[in-house]
C-alpha cells in the first residue's frame, strides 16, 4: 500500500507504514549497533530516511543523543553557516469557513473581531513593514471563497510588490492560504510568489478529520495532496510544517518526513521550507485541552532530527516560541525566524487594543525586530535580509542542485552581509548598528574567495553612499 510516489494521500502517508516505522524505531531505540550505522550515513550529509529518522528521534542512548545534537549543529553550520533568514507574517483577512478546532479564527467563533485587510490598509501595513526592515514576508488568511477569494489574494500580492517607500521594499512574498485548485496555484506563481506554504496540522487522518469537522479543510486528501497540486501548478518552492501538539509527535515525525520523500520521488525536489509549530494560547484555545503536547527538549529533538534528516531544507521557527526556546533550537536547525510579528490582521500601522485583538494565537517573543536582530547579532548570528536566489530565479530544482553541490554557500553570506548592511543604514538603533558594523567586518573574513570578498567590501561602501540591492 505504502509508495511515495503514488498522488493518492493515503498512499505516500500509508497509516500502516508509519505503525511499523514506530515499531521499528521502538524496538531499535537502545540498539547501539543501528543507531551508529544511522549516524554513520547522517554524517555524509545526504539525510535519512523517515525510519532512520525515527530512530534517532526514539534514541534512548544518552551519549548518542548527545552525538545527534552535535551532528545537528555541525550541518546546521556547513549549510548555514551562521545566518538566519528573517521575515514576518501578514494577516489579510481572518474570515473563515472551515472549523479547525485549534485555531481562533473556526467559523463558530463569534466574538472574535473579523476582519478584512483593504488594499489601503495593506499599504499601511506594508510601509510600517518596511519602515521596521522587512523585506521577506508570509501572507496568511483564512479560507472563505467569499470575503477572501483569490482574487483578493492576487491583488494584495500586487499591491505589497508595487510598494517603495523611502528605501524600504518587499521583495519576496510567501504565501500560506489554504489548499487550492492548480488553477488557482498558477495564479499565485504567475503573480510572483516565494514559496507556497501550507501546514498538514497532523498527518494522523483520524484525528485530522475530527479536528476539522465541519469546511473544506476537513478532506484530508484534498488537504494532503494540495502540495502536489501546487507543484503542477509551477509552484516548486513548497513549505511543509505540522502542529506539535495535536496528535503524538513522533506520528507527526514520520509523517512530515513522508511528505518530503514524496515530494522528492515524484517531482524530484523536496520541500524548500518545514515549520515547527507548536499550539499555543490564543483566544477560544486552550492548549491543555490538546493532550500531546511536548515539552521544550522533545521539541529541540525533533529540530535537531530534521535537521539530519533533510540538511538542504530550510526550518522555520515563528513568535510562537519564547526567545529561550528560539535561542535553543536556532543552535539545533533552524535557519529562519520571524522578528516582530503581529499575528492579528492590521497589527503592524496601528496596534489593536488587546479587547478587540483579530489575533491568531498569542505571540510569546513580543520583541521588535530590531531587539531580534541585535540578539542574533550578539550571539555571533548573521540577520539575513537576502531573497537573491528567488529573484534569480534559483528556485525549485535549481535551486536545491546548486545547494547540494555546496554552491550557495558561496553567495549566501555575501548577500547576507549586504542584506544587513542595507538594514543598519536604513533601519537599524544606533547600538545595534554598532554591533552589526563589527559583525559585518569580522564575517568578512568568512569570504573565502578575495575577488568576492573584494566585490562585496567595495558594494558595502556603496551601501553606505546610499546605493541598495545587490546581490549575487
Ligand atoms: S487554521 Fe486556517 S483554516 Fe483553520 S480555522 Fe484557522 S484560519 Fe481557518
Ligand atoms: S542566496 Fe539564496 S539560499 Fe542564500 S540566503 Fe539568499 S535567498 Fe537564501
Amino acid at each position: 500500500m505504502y509508495n511515495p510516489k503514488s498522488r493518492k494521500a493515503e498512499e505516500f502517508i500509508d497509516h500502516q507504514e508509519i505503525l511499523d516505522t514506530l515499531a521499528y524505531a521502538d524496538a531499535h531505540k537502545t540498539d547501539a549497533a543501528v543507531i551508529d550505522a544511522i549516524l554513520e550515513k547522517a554524517k555524509l550529509r545526504k539525510g535519512l530516511s523517515h525510519r532512520e529518522a525515527s530512530v534517532l528521534l526514539a534514541c534512548e542512548l544518552e551519549d548518542r543523543n548527545q552525538q545527534i545534537y552535535e551532528l545537528a549543529k555541525q550541518i546546521k553550520k556547513d549549510f548555514y553557516g551562521d545566518r538566519i533568514v528573517m521575515f514576518a507574517p501578514l494577516y489579510l483577512s481572518n474570515y473563515c469557513v472551515n472549523g479547525c478546532l485549534y485555531c481562533p479564527y473556526h467559523a463558530k467563533n463569534k466574538h472574535i473581531p473579523r476582519k478584512k485587510l483593504t488594499q489601503d490598509e495593506i499599504r499601511a501595513e506594508v510601509i510600517a513593514l518596511q519602515d521596521m526592515g522587512h523585506k521577506r514576508l508570509a501572507l496568511e488568511t483564512g479560507e472563505d471563497p467569499v470575503n477572501n477569494p483569490i482574487e483578493y489574494v492576487l491583488e494584495s500580492i500586487k499591491t505589497i510588490y508595487s510598494i517603495q517607500h523611502k528605501n524600504g521594499a518587499i521583495r519576496r512574498v510567501n504565501v500560506n492560504i489554504a489548499a487550492t485548485t492548480v488553477e488557482n496555484y498558477r495564479k499565485l506563481k504567475e503573480a510572483g510568489i516565494g514559496t507556497y506554504i501550507l501546514f498538514q496540522e497532523t498527518y494522523h487522518k483520524e484525528s485530522y478529520e475530527h479536528l476539522h469537522p465541519t469546511g473544506p479543510k476537513s478532506n484530508y486528501a484534498y488537504h494532503t495532496e494540495a502540495h502536489d497540486r501546487a507543484m503542477e501548478g509551477g509552484i516548486d518552492d513548497v513549505g511543509l510544517g505540522v502542529l506539535f501538539g495535536l496528535e503524538l509527535y513522533r506520528y507527526e515525525f514520520a509523517g512530515l518526513l513522508m511528505h518530503a520523500e514524496h515530494l522528492e520521488a515524484v517531482f524530484g525536489v523536496g520541500p524548500h521550507t518545514i515549520s515547527v509549530p507548536r499550539v499555543c494560547p490564543a483566544d477560544d484555545i486552550d492548549p491543555d485541552a490538546f493532550d500531546n503536547g511536548i515539552s521544550d527538549d522533545i521539541f529541540a529533538k525533533i529540530v535537531a532530527c530534521i535537521r539530519v534528516a533533510v540538511p538542504y531544507t530550510g526550518m522555520i521557527i515563528s513568535t510562537r516560541e519564547s526567545p529561550k526556546v528560539r535561542e535553543r533550537v536556532l543552535g539545533l536547525g533552524v535557519s529562519q525566524i520571524s522578528g516582530g510579528s503581529r499575528t492579528s490582521v492590521g497589527g503592524y500601522a496601528e496596534e489593536e487594543p488587546e479587547e478587540e485583538s483579530s489575533a491568531q494565537f498569542d505571540v510569546s517573543d513580543r520583541r521588535t525586530l530590531d531587539q531580534v536582530v541585535r540578539w542574533l547579532m550578539e550571539m555571533g548570528y548573521v540577520p539575513s535580509f537576502c531573497t537573491a536566489c528567488y529573484r534569480e530565479g534559483r528556485t525549485g530544482d535549481r535551486f536545491m542542485s546548486l545547494c547540494k553541490a555546496g554552491q550557495i554557500h558561496n553567495c549566501c553570506l555575501p548577500n547576507a552581509l549586504m542584506t544587513l548592511k542595507e538594514y543598519m543604514m536604513d533601519y537599524a538603533a544606533p547600538a545595534t548598528r554598532e554591533v552589526g558594523e563589527k559583525l559585518i567586518s569580522a564575517q568578512l573574513d568568512y569570504i573565502t574567495n578575495p575577488k568576492v570578498k573584494e566585490i562585496v567590501t567595495e558594494r558595502l561602501a556603496w551601501i553606505e553612499q546610499g546605493q541598495r540591492d545587490f546581490r549575487f
